[in-house]
Order: C-alpha cells, then structure tokens, then sequence
C-alpha cells in the first residue's frame, strides 16, 4: 500500500491473536470493531491501515505442534492461515496481517531490545517463580504452595536466568503522561485501574525466558528467547515497517485495541518500551517513535451475568451465526447490544430477537416499504419534483430530524460508542416509517388535498401524481442517509440498499459531509431489482440451525470451530486475550452415562519415593487389584513416601498416560485440599474395603 500524501493518515490494531487456538466470536467482535472504526475513519478521508495477525511463539504452541505432531514452523504457518481465511470469509480481512515469525517482526524485535539495552534499561538476573511441569509454563503471581491455575496441579518454585527490562524506572514518566494525555487509556474506568496500578509501584520485567525454545533469539545471547510480551507487542509496529516505521507514516497508532484482560500489558508495559526505546533514539539523534495515541478496552461477553471461565473449552464459533442470518447481523448484535467499553450478555436468544426486531422488521422492512411504493406508483423511477418551501410539514420535520441526529452519531462514531450511534439511527429509521404512515403517499389520490400540495406551474392534473412522486423522493433520501450512516456497521446490507437506490459508485467510497444536506439523488434515477435485505426468520429455527452448525467438526484451514489443538482449556492466551464465548445453552450438569465414564478404584500403595529435582513429586506404586500402576502425586510435602506403604487410596484408572518431570504417571489419586496453601489431603475409607473394587 503506498501511502497518500493528501490524506490523514488513521493507524489502529487488534491485539495479535495467540495461535494455540482457533478464532471464535470473543476474537472476532475485536476484529468487528476494528473493521466498523476503519470503514467509519474511511468515510472521513482518512488513508486507514488496520492491522491484525497471529502471536505464534511460546510453549502453549509448542505443546500444541508437538500434540498435532508437525514442526511448530508448520503448525504456526497452519494456524495463521486458518485465522487469515476466517477473516477473509467475514469480510474482516486486515491491511497488515502480522505474523511474529515474520523475519521483519524478528528484526525488530531485536533492533527494540538493543535500543532499550543501549539505553541502560535492560539487565541480566534471575527469575524465580512458580512452575507447572505439566504445562511446562511459569504461572505468573502464584506464591510457593498454590496450584496452576490451568490444570489445578502443584506447582513448584524454579530459577532461571533472565533479561529484565527496568520497568520500575518508568512509573512517574508513566504517570506524567496519563496525566498529560487523559484520553490515553479508554474507558475511563480501565485509566483510574492502571493510574492505581502504577502509583502502587512497578517491578521490573522479565522479558526473556530460557526454558523456551520456540521464539525470537535475543541476538547473541543464544538460548535466550524473548517471552510473550516483548515479542508480541512489538508486532504492531513491525507491521508498519519496524525500524523504518518513518518511511510509512502511520506510526505512532491512532488506537490498539484491546480486551480489558491485557489492558495492563499495553497501557504500561508497551509505553514504557518504547519510552526507553526513545531515549536512545535520542541520544543518537534519530527520529522518534513516540507513544500510541489511545488504548482501548472492550468488556468480555457474559453468559447468564456471569463471567465466563476460559477452561470451559466450548465457545462460540462466527461461522454458523454468519451463515444462518449473515455476518451484518452479528455485527449489529454484537456493537448494538452492549456499550463498548462494558461487559455484555451474549445468546442466540437475544441474537435473533436484535435480527427479526431491528434488522428484519426495522431496516429491511423500511427498505423493501419504501422500494416497493417507488416501484408500484411511479414506476421504478425517483422524481424530486416539489421545493423545499412548498414541502408540507411532515416531510421538513422528518428532514430536520435526520439533520440534528447527523452531528450525534457522528461523535459517537468517533468516542467508540457504536451502541449509541445504531440506536439514534434506528431512531430514524422509526420516525421515516411513522412518516409514510402519516402521510399515506398510497392514499393521496383518493384525498383533498392541501393547499402547500398544489405543484408550482403544474398541471392540475398531474398534481397528484407528483406529489406521490416527491414524497417517496424523500422517504428515499431518508433511507439513503439511514444506509450511510448504518454503513460502518453494516456494509453489506446498507451498499445493497445504496445500489438499489440507484448508486452506481461503492458506498465505501462515500465521504461524509460535515452537515447533511438532501436532493442527492437525481431526479430520474431508477431503482434496482427489489430484494429482500433482512429477511424475516424463525426464531427457534434459526437457533437449531446454528447450533447444529456448532456441533459439525471441521477441519483445520476449513473455518473456525476446527480442529481447537488448544482447546486445552484455560490456557492464558496472551495477545490475544478476547474471551471464549460459550454457547447459550452449556449443559452444567453430566449424565450418569458421564460419570460412569470415570473409572474409579481403590488402590493399595505398595512404594513410593521421591521424584529427583521435583520437591512435590512422590512416585507410587499402586495396586488396583489386577495390576500394578505407577503414578506420580503432588503430595511430597505434605506425606512421607515411608509411611505411604499400604495405605488405600482412591485411583482415577482411565486417565490417559501422561508425564511429570520425566516420570511417567499411568492414572490419578484423589485427594482433597486444605489449608490456606491447600496441601493435599488423600481421599480414602473409615471401614476397610478390598483393593481393586470399583467405586459407583
Ligand atoms: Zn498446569
């Protein structure tokens, strides 16, 4: 894309979804809102680049590549072009799609760490902190004795060496700034957050990680690799030329978008590396970077008003929604239900009600009433005939209207409140419908009718006639504003209804005015071929549809719902944290047919020893009455392997095999947990029971 140097230029991004996992409906309102703001700064003259991408290092990739059994290069290349086709196949696609194994974001990765080393803000040291070595992944802000939160076992505490970036040297710099920039962090909830965040201090950050294999090298200081966050942030500007951001222009960014779950990572960590970055671009008398001008957060979807848990694993995929009732629909849903910035409920329920009220009966019905009239009494063609001192009343209240809700919806466009915006504009929409039926255009030749009606130097005659004629001229022109402005949020209804107006140019390239003005269309202008816009659907059909779309599997590269390698559930994902949205109607409870799934018996321990370099670790060996199985148990702390030896225990003995430390563990001993660092506490028998019986 060369960039135009007549225009102002409009920089805003999505985060950088993470690739263990594939697009659902959390990742795509992000994306939604992205695209609404881009085709909105474009309607305004702005040359906008929208950028999105995929984060595709990190051990939760590599875990992912290693399950699907494909080299990770393969996996990541598999994954980001699942994400690219969705958005394609949405209508969503981006000006920069950046993927963080791209050689231009490696570069500059590397070309921003060696500023903020240069500039004396990087140093080495070690980084002790709770590590899952089933997920092989620190578990950041867990204390010794908690367990990881993603599959609920103990934790252990482990050093490694680590670059730091000095974060604690930026929190008044930070603080001088959001006090100079108020509209830095949006909304005004998420700035008090981070304001009270950084005045409570800052600890420096750990940026690089060796017990990673699968990132960017830190230059020459090979086995360390760059973690999460300094990698994936640094994506939003190698998408617009990195190092030689200059040459493109669209750095610093207007706006990053952003859910409110890594808020903090993009108002503090981000602004700070690129404040150190400064300081050497500085000293060493080079352009600037300069901070992004806005971060905005956007709420998570609710299920029933309660937060939903990202190890659910069931989440909603775009697809079905799109093909039952088109993708307008869920962007009209998903921007016109809930106030940008704050939580919202999401469910088929509401989803179908927003589509049969709003859009069927309200806009699609607008347009069809409105064509059809246009068809029947005047032929398919727009006469503009009457002028505006000889309008009655009803058709210069009308116009009024349209006119002082222009500026409204414009400023909520540009203040992200998409919600206020479509509600002003099906006002409209509301007040052009009560104006047909007051002015009854289809009953005007069977009424006397008013002086100010009498066309000026018309013949008596035609009188009729022309101002039927002008009076669905009007109702036209009301529903071509209607469709401008509703644009931004739903392109394709509204360039349909611009093209059966009789437009010949894209409503995309339309540019709004400063103040609306009317007689726009050409008198004479034909209308297109009707068709329905919105039609009308049942609403428990549609439900059905898509839900028995969400049931069907699919196959990687063949849309979202596929093949989830990372539905292991709860797993952080950082860039691109919007969270998973589950189906309205998630059964909370399992049948008895599930619970007999779980094969539990009791087990009697025959050894058990500790797991070398693992403090928790204790290997048993257990008897289930047919065999013997070794099993690993997070209970070292708290029970001596010695005084282990015969006692009964309750052993899940249908676990799939898995690994701890090296150690193989062939099923799972329950146990409880007490304490305020929950030490486990094994689950056992008051009367005796034979080993190897089953428990029901
Ligand atoms: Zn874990």
């Amino acid at each position: 894309m060369s960039a135009n140097p007549t225009k102002p230029k409009f920089y805003l991004t999505t985060p950088i979804y993470y690739t263990n996992g594939s697009p659902h409906v959390g990742h795509t309102y992000t994306t939604i809102v992205a695209d609404t703001v881009r085709r909105y700064k474009r309607m305004c003259g702005y040359e906008v680049v929208m950028t999105t991408g995929t984060d595709e290092h990190g051990v939760n990739v590599e875990r992912a590549a290693k399950k699907a059994g494909i080299p990770e290069s393969e996996f990541v290349a598999r994954m980001a072009e699942e994400w690219r086709a969705l958005w394609d196949k949405l209508g969503l696609a981006a000006d920069e799609f950046i993927r963080t194994t791209d050689l231009e974001h490696v570069r500059t990765v590397q070309w921003l760490f060696r500023l903020c080393r240069d500039a004396g803000y990087v140093y080495k040291g070690h980084y002790t902190g709770q590590y899952c070595i089933f997920d092989n992944a620190f578990v950041t802000e867990a204390k010794p004795g908690d367990s990881c939160p993603d599959c609920g076992r103990p934790t252990e505490t482990v050093t490694e060496e680590n670059y730091f970036f000095k974060l604690s040297a930026f929190q008044k710099p930070l603080l001088d700034f959001y006090n100079q920039h108020p509209e830095f962090i949006q909304p005004e909830s998420r700035r008090n957050e981070i304001i009270s965040f950084v005045q409570g201090g800052l600890k420096d950050l750990s940026i690089t990680r060796t017990t990673i294999r699968w990132g960017i090298p830190v230059p020459g200081e090979e086995p360390h690799v760059f973690y999460v966050w300094f990698d994936a942030l640094t994506a939003y500007l190698s998408a617009v030329g990195g190092p030689e951001h200059a040459q493109r222009g669209f750095w610093p960014a207007d706006v990053h978008l952003v859910g409110k779950d890594i808020i903090r990572f993009h108002a503090v960590y981000w602004p700070a590396f690129l404040m150190a970055a400064d300081e050497e671009l500085r000293r060493l008398k080079l352009p600037e970077l300069g901070l992004p001008k806005q971060i905005w957060a956007h709420g998570w979807f609710l299920i029933d008003a309660a937060k939903m848990s990202k190890s659910k694993g069931n989440v909603v995929a775009p697809l079905p929604i799109v093909n039952v009732l088109g993708m307008d629909a869920l962007r009209y849903y998903l921007l016109r239900e809930t106030v940008f910035g704050q939580d919202g409920n999401f469910s088929y329920d509401a989803l179908v009600t927003r589509y049969n009220g709003d859009l069927a009966n309200g806009l699609g019905n607008l347009a069809s009433r409105i064509l059809s009239m246009i068809q029947q009494y005047q032929d398919g063609v727009l006469v503009g005939n009457l002028s505006p001192s000889d309008e009655p009343p009803g058709v210069q209240a009308l116009a009024l209207r349209f006119e002082q809700s222009y500026r409204e919806i414009r400023e909520s466009y540009e203040g992200f409140g998409f919600s206020r915006s479509l509600e002003l504009i099906w006002r409209l929409i509301a007040s052009t419908d009560l104006f047909l039926t007051t002015e009854k255009p289809w009953a005007l030749g069977r009424q006397n009718l008013p002086a100010a009606w009498q066309p000026i130097g018309a013949p008596a005659s035609g009188s009729e006639q022309s101002k039927v004629a002008h009076l669905l001229y009007r109702a036209a022109e009301a529903l071509r504003w209607a469709a401008v402005l509703a644009y931004p949020v739903i392109p394709d209804a509204t360039e349909r209804i611009w093209g059966l107006l009789g437009e010949h140019e894209r409503l995309a390239n339309f540019r709004l005015p400063d103040d609306l003005t009317w007689n726009q269309i050409k008198s004479g202008t034909r209308i297109g071929k009707i068709e329905p816009i919105f039609p009308r659907v049942d609403k428990a059909e549609a439900i059905e549809r898509i839900e028995a779309m969400e049931q069907v599997p699919q196959k990687p590269g063949e849309g979202p719902a596929a093949a989830t390698p990372a539905a292991t559930p709860g797993q952080a994902a950082p860039a691109g944290a919007t969270p998973a949205i589950p189906p309205a109607t998630t059964p909370a409870k399992i049948t008895i047919d599930d619970f007999t799934k779980v094969d539990m018996r009791v087990g009697q321990i025959e050894s058990a020893e500790k797991v070398p370099n693992a403090d928790k670790l204790l290997k048993l060996m257990v008897n289930i009455g047919d065999e013997v199985r070794q099993i690993v148990a997070g209970i070292a702390t708290v029970y001596e392997a010695e005084k282990l030896v015969g006692r009964k225990v309750i052993v899940v003995t249908n676990l799939q095999p898995r690994k701890l430390r090296g150690v193989e563990s062939n099923g799972m001993i329950l146990a409880g947990s007490s304490g305020p660092d929950g030490s486990p506490v094994l689950a056992g028998f008051l009367e005796d029971v034979p080993v190897g019986s089953r428990l029901k």
